[in-house]
């Protein structure tokens, strides 16, 4: 660039042949002036006071840092104020210049500083019209008037200061210098101020690039940003800038037919991107949340926390992670209402998201709140901290227990539990019954991530969030989160978005944590690097828990009965959870692709019951699927890396171990195990049993027909009834073992009594018994002595029969009974009378009488009970106990359910069950829940847990309590 002094000596030579000419009119104006006196006591007025021009450095334009985007590419100044990018006049296209000269000033290389012609001119105008219709201001008067002047003056007053300062300046600098302050200074509207900006603004390009056509539209606007607006006024703006073109043509800058050709071209415009006209109608920066994180971040990364102007003035060049485009469509999408529930209370109902890429931690997108207007609002994402509900169930709950060998499909019971006294239910109070820990996250059960908690222990999963990144969990103190509630999001002080958002990118990145940022480095105006961002990462969990939970999360997304499916993209694995607090004040839904994470809040800023949200997966869920869709545009479908020590195992799912026979198709699925933790059991809570056709009850001796045999659900620990008001069986107690046939019973067949004859035919005793029906087996006992014990030691047979011929030793006396057992249940169901037989030799006491029938007794045991049954069950009581001993039906497996009623004919089901959380295998148990003087019914079910389609056998008995 040539020195001033060149530009000044060029300018002379260019204007002395037209020097005369402007001095006769120059002071042809001089003379009008003092001609009025009135004006020129204005003139001497307005010119004392002058400001003192050579003070004035027309260059100073304040050092603001900027912030670039993840490319490198300038975005925004740190202060919004002026968003104005100084440049030099080389950086300036030849076109703007020639623009502004031809619209504003078509002397400006020819006068120096006042326009003498262009002022009389405009005089005679304004006198024949009686008003202002034309100024005279030359390029140079304009500029004196932007920087020096108070615009507040009297029109007159300033004309002439304008002037007078004017001639001053066009003496101190050249006019290349006095038009680049100017197109520096100038305001184009859209809050761009000078070209540079300008340019950017409307064509999201550098000045030194305009062409023709965009020169003439941006300077023709100087003169009223608004009028000309081609966004407000695109007609108004099109005839400006052909006024303009016309002009160009008029200076020689252009030819008839080029000005002909470009004033036939329509305005295009591309407007910059990260400014937008919010729902106020104000022109606002899209990136606006991004660049306060980044001013949070900056500020403890040089260290300046307690001097934020420093930043805002220190010239620094900050590089960020910021996805411009994703961002501004962050903006727009949270700056339109229609993508939001209803506010009520007055209050605007607030959200905030945030967009993380999981492999690097580099925040993309970041909305603080929904109307947010001016800097450092309040920051939803970094700044609050709220209760998750469910959202932190898979890495507070899911993750730790995978990463303690349990896998999606291992299962648990979901039903309440009691916990010292407080009852974890479901947010519905239905709950299902056993399921595996898939279905448990994908319908986000409560009760099963308690259990689940307690299982692995809180310590370990207080631990494991700790570990992603959450700092705001309490250790300690009367109300901290070393507790059950930590499973549901019931947090003491809450969790920040960006935490959460953190938690969550590990499990996307394979396991690996990484503290999410936004800037990667800060430079200093000399390009110093002063701060360069090193990430913080560490292995949080192992690459199968991480897979694992991925799994998990893309079945709530992507599957019948999931939480997320609003929130699922479209042809992509989608992992994600909502999240509701119990009392409703937060809704939530993270979720990530391996390529994205993303986290959306809502609630009041003061919290408040949100009453127009029915779900998080309805409300903040589509929030989430919008800004994702986005962020994934022209992105590849990538699935999540599944590692080499994760297998598929088709499993039963109300088990979690191998399907046995019995598993019904609908309850078997294929589930992911580590190669160390594959189930090598069968399945056993499926059992084979005979129903009533009629009824669906067991079948029992009174039912007419054939049984029907069907499978049931038998859990190992059955539920427990009545653990809370309100709370109603689990769902799949309708899968369980059913009670016996109510509508065929004993009370219809009571006149069937069992009644044993004998006929002794020489050694042979021929015996008969009446039938008490199709469904029954009988079993003869002979004994020695009047009111044996039925053992399988005096047993003559067994037999579907009503006769047997038993050969006796004559000279002895003998004792017979035979007992009715039911085929559906082996359970005794009547026995015949004693009755006693001598042989034909006999010659002892003459008390027995051949074929006589004796008073009919049951098989009984001492004098306080009885019992029948294989189990050989015995009673015994001491002060407020029972004792029961009973024998084991075989070398099996068998497992003992305990029945306790206070009548004879009491039931055994659910409500008469007693131990019901302990799985009974010895052969004995004490029940204590007893009082004294009380009589106790008691009956024992022993389950072949090897062969479950075999019936139970069961024994009954009675005692009284001493
Ligand atoms: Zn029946």
């Amino acid at each position: 660039m040539p020195s001033r002094t060149d530009k000044k000596l060029q300018k002379t030579k260019k204007k002395y042949k037209v020097n005369w000419l402007r001095t006769a009119i120059f002071a042809a104006l001089v003379l009008m002036v003092i001609a009025g006196g009135i004006i020129l006591g204005f003139t001497v007025h307005a010119l004392k006071d002058l400001p003192d021009i050579e003070g004035v450095d027309f260059n100073n334009y304040s050092v603001t840092t900027k912030i670039m985007d993840k490319d490198g590419n300038y975005v925004e100044k740190l202060n919004s104020a002026e968003n104005r990018i100084p440049v030099t006049f080389d950086e300036i296209s030849p076109n703007a210049i020639a623009g502004l000269v031809a619209i504003e000033d078509q002397r400006f290389y020819d006068h120096n500083g006042v326009d003498v012609i262009r002022i009389g001119g405009a005089m005679l105008a304004n006198l024949k019209a009686g008003r202002t219709v034309q100024g005279g201001s030359t390029i140079d008067q304009q500029l004196v008037g932007l920087v020096l002047l108070d615009r507040s003056e009297k029109s007159y007053t300033r004309k002439i200061r304008e002037a007078a300062l004017a001639l001053k300046l066009d003496k101190m600098y050249s006019k290349d210098e006095i038009i680049t302050f100017y197109l520096n200074r100038a305001y184009f509207g859209r809050g761009a101020y000078g070209i540079e900006a300008a340019a950017n603004e409307f064509f999201s390009k550098s000045a030194k690039d305009l062409t023709i056509e965009e020169s003439a539209l941006l300077v023709g606007m100087i003169q009223n940003p608004s009028k000309w607006s081609p966004v407000s006024y695109p007609e108004n703006a099109l005839s400006r800038r052909n006024l303009v073109l016309s002009q160009m043509e008029d200076i020689g800058y252009l030819t008839k037919e080029q000005r002909k050709q470009f004033q036939a071209t329509e305005i295009t415009l591309n407007l910059n991107k990260n400014h937008t006209t919010n729902a106020e109608g104000q022109l606002v920066t899209t990136n606006q949340s991004f660049v306060d994180t980044v001013i949070e971040e900056a500020l403890t990364a040089l260290g300046i926390e307690d001097n934020d102007s420093e930043l805002y003035t220190g010239g620094y060049v900050i590089y960020t992670t910021l996805d411009p485009n994703l961002q501004s469509y962050m903006y727009s999408y949270y700056d339109n209402d229609a993508n939001f529930p209803r506010s009520e209370y007055g209050d605007l109902l607030q959200s905030s998201a945030v967009v993380i890429e999981p492999s690097s931690g580099a925040i993309r997108g970041l909305i603080g709140g929904r109307h947010v207007s001016g800097e450092r609002q309040l920051n939803r994402v970094t700044q609050i901290t709220r209760q998750t509900g469910s959202s932190i169930k898979p890495v507070a709950v899911y993750a730790p227990a995978f990463e303690a060998g349990y896998s999606p499909g291992s299962v648990m019971d979901d039903y309440p539990v009691n916990y010292n006294g407080h009852v974890f239910n479901n947010f519905t109070r239905a709950c299902k019954g056993l399921m595996t820990y898939r279905e448990a996250i994908k319908g986000s059960v409560n009760t099963v991530a308690v259990k689940v908690m307690e299982q692995i222990g809180v310590d370990t999963c207080y631990k494991f969030v700790e570990n992603l990144g959450v700092t705001t969990l309490v250790p300690s103190g009367a109300a901290n989160d070393k507790n059950l509630s930590l499973a549901l999001g019931g947090l003491t002080k809450g969790m920040s978005p960006l935490e959460l958002a953190g938690a969550y990118s590990a499990c996307a990145n394979d396991g690996v944590y990484i503290k999410p940022y936004t800037i990667t480095k800060i430079e200093n105006m000399n390009g110093v690097v002063l701060y360069e961002h090193k990430q913080e990462m560490h292995v949080a969990m192992k690459e199968s828990t991480a897979y694992m939970v991925n799994s998990s999360l893309v079945s709530v997304c992507g599957e019948s009965g999931g939480t997320g499916s609003r929130a699922k993209l479209s042809g992509r694995p989608t992992a994600g959870k909502t999240g509701t607090t119990t009392d409703r004040k937060d809704y939530w839904f993270a979720g990530y692709t391996p390529q994205y994470a993303c986290v959306v809040w809502m609630g009041y800023d003061q919290p408040k019951q949100i009453n127009s949200i029915k779900s998080a997966g309805g409300s903040c869920g589509p929030v989430f699927k919008a800004i994702m869709e986005y962020a994934h545009q022209g992105l590849a479908v990538k699935d999540f890396n599944k590692p080499s020590d994760v297998v598929s195992v088709t499993i039963d799912t109300k088990s979690g171990l191998l399907p046995s026979e019995l598993t019904p198709a609908e309850y078997q699925r294929s589930e992911l195990f580590t190669t160390s933790t594959v189930p090598k059991e069968t399945s056993k809570v499926w059992v084979s049993r005979n129903v009533c056709a009629e009824s669906g009850g067991l079948y029992t001796e009174y039912c007419p027909g054939e049984p029907v045999s069907k499978v049931f659900l038998q859990r190992e620990v059955p539920w427990q009834n009545n653990i809370a008001q309100g709370v109603s069986a689990p769902a799949d107690s309708a899968l369980e073992v059913p009670e016996p046939c109510t509508i065929h019973n004993s009370s219809h067949s009571s006149s069937k009594t069992l009644t044993l004859h004998a006929t002794l035919n020489g050694n042979n005793v021929e015996l008969s018994w009446n039938s008490l029906g199709d469904n029954v087996f009988y079993e003869l006992h002979r004994g020695t002595s009047s009111g044996f014990n039925a053992s399988s030691a005096n047993l003559l047979t067994q037999t579907d029969g009503y006769a047997y011929t038993d050969s006796i030793d004559g000279s002895q006396v003998y004792y017979y009974y035979v007992v009715a057992y039911s085929k559906a249940t082996n359970a005794p169901i009547s026995a015949s009378n004693e009755l006693s037989i001598a042989g034909s030799s006999y010659s002892g006491p003459a008390t027995p009488v051949n074929g006589n029938t004796s008073t009919p007794s049951k098989p009984s045991g001492g004098n306080q009970q009885t019992s029948t049954g294989s189990l050989n069950l015995s009673l015994s009581s001491s002060a407020g106990s029972v004792t029961l001993q009973w024998s084991a039906p075989g070398a099996d497996n068998y497992q003992y359910f305990i029945f306790r009623g206070e009548t004879a004919n009491f039931t055994a089901n659910n409500s008469s069950q007693i131990a019901k959380d302990t799985v009974i295998t010895s052969t004995s148990y004490t029940d204590t829940s007893v009082s004294s003087g009380h009589t106790y019914y008691y009956k024992v079910l022993a389950s072949d847990r090897n062969d479950t389609s075999k019936n139970p056998i069961s024994a009954s008995g009675s005692v009284q309590v001493n």
